[in-house]
């Protein structure tokens, strides 16, 4: 079977622009014709499900496009006509599923047989449509039509605001003492004699974990926390309230009843308990941990009070070096970013049998580096990764779909839309870009299907963190390291070096879960309690659960970039993780087991979203997953 043709990319602006719309009315022509054979109703059930497949596809790669354009691409203007066509797309798509008559179309062959495949496809597209409203009567039809076309323009003005929202604050020059020699080159003095520090990740990062002067890194984060503030706050206070509306509506207690039930958890009560387990499992580590980040702040400041979130780092990584002789700087120095490229895709390509091959293509910008996904010959898929900021671009990292792979038909692509710093990376950058690179590996690997609605990452959303988490463990093997990582004099990271900085991370995991857990409770609790003042039930989330402080006074729900894709449900990265953890198990001491990876690339990436996500576990682990790899991760001293 030939491979099919990659996405061809226009190559000048008017092109670009073009495309932006274009895409999308094509899609929504395609839509219409193939809803109206299927309306007029299919002679088998084998049919109408691949008529609806063949809508699904047009309609989530058009969607899928003009996602990646509204956040990556240079020019402001595409990425507004992009918004337009999400925005479009997204109306199509709830409308279809309000669409009585193409229910009754799929509804007439439920019970027939079917194999399994196209059982599931008709049982999740017949849920679809009950949650997107079918069945109410028509009053109420149009209002949740109304409400969820509303969500969609919320969500991307919350978005393009963070994007585009990007702060700076001034400084003297002498308050970047502990930053690094070549942040200093790289951040001169300007003509009024100070610094300029944005809240892009590459100044962000640094001056949070280096900055010895505290009121540097109190003022970089709290303009951090004030990113898209005030513009963002109607925005959100009425996306709560038009889910909430939705909701009741369509039946549901609230909100996070509403997104939980086709997930694994399955209701809003268990995400409740579930956070209520974490804070039970991390409390007293976390009660033993902050006594003495608390302790290593008075040191530099007697009268430094609590420690707040922008010290957090900094004295974490202050005590790694005291305790475990963990110098981040040092760390720093041996990952160069055009060293750590090749070697995330040398390192994935090794555990999941693929080879990454480069391709000399234009694309949105000079940025993105464009490869083929090849095995034995064969293309599977292409990436493109789009690494290092810019203005207007998505300012945090994550996994972009661009084609739903379908087998024989569609070439699964997928892009990395990451803000990674162009010289040494720290480590938690290169941990950033595994985590994202799992994401990246789940999509084009499960991108092998015959339903669009299955492709790539298309488990349960609760899982899809698992992936992407179970990858960061090969950003912490020293043999792994040692293959790609090289000092100023060509020496690899040393393997007793990499040892102390898994000790040295082991200590604060419990505040840093509690941190996690804060934004879990921030996301679950705005959404359910809806509450009027956004600012102080934020501030109370975040304080009554670590004892690390929130920055008072801000605003940093305004930033919270997953308040619209994640919802209620940020829980999922912890939910994620308890799974990941029980995943690594399995690969015991050897992360580069071949049998044990194969096993992994076969039952958890490669079905996509074909079975359900407790089926792929217990496929790859032989039993179901526990708690218990987790617990043990979070004690590990
Ligand atoms: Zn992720």
């Amino acid at each position: 079977m030939t491979s099919p043709s990659p996405f061809a990319f226009p190559t000048d602006l008017d092109g670009w622009l073009a495309a932006a719309t274009q895409h999308a009315d094509d899609a929504v022509s395609l839509v219409r014709h193939f809803d109206g054979e299927l309306r007029a109703g299919a002679a088998t059930a084998s049919a109408a499900l691949e008529l609806w497949n063949d809508a699904d596809l047009a309609l989530r790669g058009a969607l899928s496009e003009a996602h990646v354009l509204s956040e990556a691409h240079p020019d402001a203007e595409v990425r507004a006509a992009a918004e337009e066509s999400v925005q479009r797309l997204e109306a199509l798509a709830s409308a279809r599923l309000l669409d009585e008559a193409l229910f009754a179309a799929l509804a007439a062959f439920e019970g027939e047989p079917l194999d399994a495949e196209e059982e599931r496809l008709l049982s999740h597209t017949l849920r679809d449509f009950r949650r997107g409203g079918v069945a109410l009567a028509p009053a109420d039809r149009e209002r949740v039509r109304e409400l969820t076309d509303r969500d969609t323009e919320l969500s991307l003005a919350f978005s393009r605001n963070i994007r585009e929202g990007r702060r700076e604050i001034r400084v003297a020059p002498e308050d970047l003492a502990g930053l690094p020699q070549d942040f200093l080159d790289a951040h001169p003095a300007g003509d009024d004699g100070l610094v300029v520090l944005t809240t892009d990740y590459p100044d962000l990062m640094p001056v949070r974990e280096y900055a010895t002067t505290r009121a540097t890194r109190t003022a970089l984060v709290a303009a951090y926390n004030e990113l898209a503030w005030p513009e963002n706050e109607p925005i959100l206070a009425e996306l709560l309230a038009v889910r909430a509306e939705r909701a009741a509506l369509l039946g549901y207690g609230d909100w996070a009843d509403y997104e939980t039930e086709p997930r694994m958890i399955g209701s809003g009560a268990a995400v409740s308990d579930f956070l209520e387990r974490l804070d039970e499992a991390s409390r007293a580590a976390a009660e033993a941990e902050y006594p003495l980040l608390r302790e290593r702040l008075h040191r530099d400041d007697p009268d430094a009070g609590e420690v707040t979130i922008a010290d957090f780092f900094y004295l974490l990584g202050q005590l790694r070096k005291e305790r475990h002789d963990v110098d981040a700087q040092l760390v720093r120095s041996y990952f160069t970013f055009d060293r750590v490229l090749p070697g995330v895709l040398a390192t994935a390509g090794r555990l999941l049998d693929i080879a990454f091959e480069p391709v000399d293509i234009a694309t949105w910008h000079e940025d993105v580096h464009t490869y083929d996904v090849v095995r034995a010959g064969e293309r599977l898929g292409r990436i493109h990764l789009d690494l290092h900021p810019r203005e207007g671009k998505f300012s945090h990292a994550a996994c972009f779909p661009l084609a739903p792979g379908i087998t024989g038909r569609v070439l699964p692509e997928a892009v990395l839309l990451c803000n990674f710093a162009r010289g040494l990376m720290t480590h938690d950058e290169v941990v950033t870009f595994f985590h994202e690179f799992g994401h990246l590996v789940h999509d084009i690997l499960g991108g092998a299907q015959r339903f669009a609605r299955f492709s790539g990452v298309a488990t349960e959303w609760d899982f899809v963190e698992a992936p992407s988490q179970l990858l960061e463990e090969w950003a912490w093997d020293a043999e792994v390291l040692a293959s790609f990582t090289a000092d100023a004099d060509g020496a690899p990271i040393p393997a007793d070096l990499v040892e102390r900085m898994r000790v040295a991370d082991a200590f604060g995991r419990a505040l840093e879960v509690r941190r996690q857990l804060g934004h879990a409770n921030v996301s679950y609790h705005l959404h359910v309690d809806r509450p009027q003042d956004l600012q102080a039930a934020t501030e109370h989330w975040y304080s009554v659960t670590s004892p690390v402080r929130p920055l008072p006074g801000v605003h940093p729900y305004a930033g919270f970039g997953h308040l619209t894709g994640y919802g209620s449900c940020y829980y999922t990265y912890q939910w994620s993780l308890v799974i990941a953890r029980d995943l690594r198990s399995a690969f015991g001491d050897d992360l580069m087991d071949p049998s044990v990876a194969a096993r992994y690339r076969r039952e958890i990436l490669e079905p996509g979203g074909r079975r359900d996500a407790q089926e792929l576990v217990e496929a790859f682990l032989g039993r179901p997953y526990s708690f218990d790899a987790y617990r043990d991760w979070l004690g590990a001293r």
